[in-house]
């Protein structure tokens, strides 16, 4: 049977109030259960504005969060709306997040590949966070694209398409919505507690019971060392264990965009490429990495091996992109770009960059692509704000590749010419060139199960 639970709402006991729950937490001093439940409930129900969130949120950044805290904000954000078992439309409903990276499109080749491997993939992504994009920005790409999905709709999609991705709605964990907007725009996205709940309240939503998490490591990323992102990922596999959920974090690189697309219209022209089997290398492998733990999480494949070449027939005989198309129609997305991807936004100026001299690209900083793309207007910098489908950055030349003077370095994709030229001058700090040559950082750097 199909549940939905409804959401918890109310005004908690009279004898707590909001401001001392921000003074207990900047003070380091440990949140019960019953508070931060109350102070979810009052975010939800208006009775704690914006400004005292965003107070709380700070303290929270500065202060952590022990794991019980963690658990506890994870149950009252998923809590705040509908909870949605889908076990009995899609018993191999399996989901995947990111936390979040520079061209990371994983979402938009991995979902509908694991659903032609069979799978079922429900899942609430995010928007743009910080200098990161976010999945739902880019598939709006699509015009007439919806990711506000009421439950039943969520639902309903699920069993007659075995793939939904949707966003945070009044229905289905809208504490991660206002929380996720606030975030973005005070400087507390980094916290390894606020992350976490952040991620597996949507996961606790809709019930998916097998997850893997890509964690993302480096400059472009909010855990900037392997360290940090292996106590990120082990935060995340113990509160899923906690959950009844089996997890699998893929630990991978960060330091420089992945594949090479930046920028939500052109990023899905390339995901659309990669589905085709023509994506860029780096990107390929990665999904496919991620498509493999989905497959063995799922106990769909024996191994490794065996389930690296059923994703590449899927992604060769086109079946992936068929479910991608699914994806697009079902959420009132025109999938005619689908076939003319020159339907998709596209910008009114590109200006190339070129190299100011000849070698080796030793780096190629992630960051600052991300935030070029987000004064181009790919992000916003203001909650609620619109975001520009059609700017971003395409590279040409990434991390280890030889370039000579004069060679174009990326192309600019801007709404303005003063725009583009200001992205120049903001992108040259990304590239640093060395005489001898470089290997790639490695793409994945471990998986940790
Ligand atoms: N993705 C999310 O859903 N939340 C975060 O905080 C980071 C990445």
């Amino acid at each position: 049977m199909v549940t939905s639970y409804p959401p918890c709402r109310g005004h908690g006991p009279t004898s707590m109030n909001a401001l001392e729950i921000i003074t207990k937490k900047r003070d380091g001093i440990v949140l019960s259960k019953d508070e931060i439940e109350f102070f979810i409930q009052g975010l939800m129900s208006g009775d704690i504005p914006d400004y005292q969130a965003a107070a709380w949120l700070m303290a929270v950044y500065l202060q952590g969060m022990n794991t019980e805290e963690t658990s506890h904000l994870t149950y009252a954000m998923a809590r705040s709306g509908h909870m949605l078992d889908v076990g009995s439309i899609a018993p191999l409903a399996v989901d995947k997040h990111s936390t979040g990276g520079v061209g990371d499109k994983t979402t938009l080749v991995v979902a509908p590949l694991a659903v032609s491997a069979g799978l079922s993939v429900a899942k609430i992504s995010g928007r743009g966070l910080g200098f990161t994009g976010g999945t739902l920005d880019k598939l709006e790409s699509f015009a007439g694209f919806t990711t506000d999905l009421s439950a039943s709709r969520f639902l309903d999609n699920l069993s007659k398409h075995r793939i939904v991705v949707a966003g945070q709605t009044p229905d289905l964990v809208p504490a991660d919505g206002k929380l996720y907007a606030l975030r973005d725009v005070t400087a507390t996205v980094g916290s390894y507690p606020l992350i976490a709940s952040s991620i597996m309240s949507k996961k606790l939503a809709v019930g998916a019971n097998a997850i893997v998490f890509d964690v993302k490591v480096g400059r472009g990323a909010f855990m900037k060392s392997e360290q940090q992102g292996r106590e990120l990922a082990i935060i995340m596999i113990d509160l899923a264990a906690s959950l009844g959920k089996r997890a699998t974090a893929v630990l991978s690189d960060m330091n420089q965009p992945l594949g090479l697309a930046v920028g939500n219209a052109l990023e899905v022209r390339e995901a659309m490429d990669t589905l085709r089997g023509g994506g860029p290398s780096d990107f390929t492998s990665h999904c496919l990495t991620i498509g493999v733990q989905m497959l063995l999480l799922t106990g769909q494949a024996e191994n490794e091996r065996q389930a690296r070449s059923r994703l590449e027939e899927l992604l060769a005989s086109g079946q992936a992109l068929d479910r991608f198309r699914d994806l697009i129609t079902a959420q009132g997305g025109d999938p005619l770009p689908i076939d003319d991807p020159g339907l998709l936004p596209q910008a009114p100026v590109t200006r190339r960059m070129t190299s100011l001299q000849g070698g080796y690209i030793s780096q190629l900083d992630a960051m600052v692509v991300g935030l070029t793309a987000l004064d181009l207007g790919a992000g916003r910098k203001k909650k609620g704000e619109p975001v520009d489908h059609a700017v971003g950055v395409v590279l040409h030349k990434k991390i280890g590749d030889r370039v000579k003077r004069g060679e174009e370095l990326c192309t600019i994709h801007a709404r303005t010419d003063s725009a583009a030229r200001k992205a120049e001058t903001s992108l040259l700090e990304a590239y640093a060139l060395q005489e001898h040559a470089v290997d790639p950082p490695p793409l994945v750097y471990q998986v940790v199960s």
